[in-house]
């Protein structure tokens, strides 16, 4: 059986990928913060802090997983600014001591293929549409820079002869989204203005624009590197790119709320520092290699996110 280590395990991308991989005849492990939380049933939990020194290690070397997933991070732009020492030790430092970890694994004969959950924030404005691998890298954000600074430590590493893939993943989103994110507050305020509980939505930059797709897609792209003959850094994205706007109308529209324009404000407290004006990605490489493609548009992750906030607001 292939065993398989999940970093991030209780996260909206944890928890598809577990559910890939379970059903795909693999033993499962994942890593948690605290003993006591819950994960996808299958999963075997094992705690480890990235923040702290050694916990990772001590279960890589314990475990020897065939596959390691490293999907923790703290993942918002906006929690970065307000954190950015912690962004850096999780986002950042852990993986040059998990990375450090799995070369000494090699070095003992034990091979480990290891996936990387990079971002395309780590290209900040791009001066380039659509950006592809060899894009210019430069963040514009705490979150950005330590994505930035782990892709890098991934290449070098790869060079050193560690199986290291970095998968640089646009927006992925789905009702497993935490409302900390602008989707998942946009599709609840929608369910909940249909439904009479909340009046108005408030917005930042509601023309950001963002390549958003079906988390599940992604997950299947960083298991396809995992298994993939040679690591590499490959770009994850479904190469459309759309307004935060437009994902309010098709949300608004699905939930039924047609005035939708009227129950939008826009805050100038919520602009995000560096908030980057448009990232879409090139998948072609992906594509090629990977024999990868998304398989769900914008419009229809819309509309499950919004259906899935009607269950719920039906429910409670
Ligand atoms: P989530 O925010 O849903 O999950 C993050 C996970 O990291 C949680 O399981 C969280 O655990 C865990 N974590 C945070 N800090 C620590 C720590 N100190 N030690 C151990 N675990 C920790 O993220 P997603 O699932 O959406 O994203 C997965 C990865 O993909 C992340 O690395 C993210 O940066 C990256 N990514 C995601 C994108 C997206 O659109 N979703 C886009 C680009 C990159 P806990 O439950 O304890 O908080």
């Amino acid at each position: 059986m292939t065993v398989a280590l999940i970093s991030g395990i209780t996260g909206q991308d944890g928890s598809y990928l577990a559910e890939l991989l379970l059903a795909g005849g693999y033993e499962v492990h994942g890593l948690t913060r605290e003993a006591d939380e819950a994960v996808t049933p299958g999963v075997v939990a094992h705690r480890a802090d990235l923040a702290v020194e050694g916990d990772v290690a001590a279960v890589l070397s314990e475990l020897r997983p065939d596959e390691f997933y490293n999907l923790a991070a703290l993942s918002s732009v906006y929690q970065s600014w307000e954190d950015p020492v912690a962004t850096a030790r999780i986002n950042g430092l852990a993986v040059a001591e998990l990375l450090a970890a799995l070369r000494d694994l090699g070095q003992r004969g034990h091979e480990v293929r290891f996936v990387q959950a990079s971002s395309a924030e780590m290209f900040g404005a791009p001066r380039e549409t659509p950006q592809n691998e060899r894009t210019g890298i430069r963040p514009t954000s705490p979150y950005g820079a330590s994505k930035a600074y782990a892709h890098g430590l991934v290449g070098a590493y790869r060079a050193a002869g560690v199986f290291a893939s970095s998968a640089i993943l646009y927006n992925h989103e789905s009702p497993r989204r935490s409302s900390a994110f602008v989707t998942r507050k946009i599709t609840e305020a929608a369910a909940r203005i249909s439904a009479g509980l909340q009046d108005r939505l408030e917005l930042g930059n509601t023309a950001a624009r963002r390549d958003w797709g079906w988390a599940p897609d992604y997950v299947d792209a960083l298991h396809r590197a995992a298994t993939a003959e040679h690591p590499d850094d490959f770009i994850i994205a479904t190469g459309v790119s759309h307004s935060v706007e437009d994902f309010v109308r098709v949300a608004f529209e699905r939930a039924g709320v047609d005035d939708w324009r009227s129950r939008l404000d826009v805050a100038d407290s919520l602009l995000r520092t560096g908030d980057a004006a448009d990232q879409v990605g090139d998948a072609a490489h992906a594509r090629e290699v990977l024999g990868w493609e998304p398989t769900t548009g914008f419009e229809e992750l819309v509309r499950r996110m919004v259906d899935a906030d009607l269950a719920l607001v039906a429910r409670a």
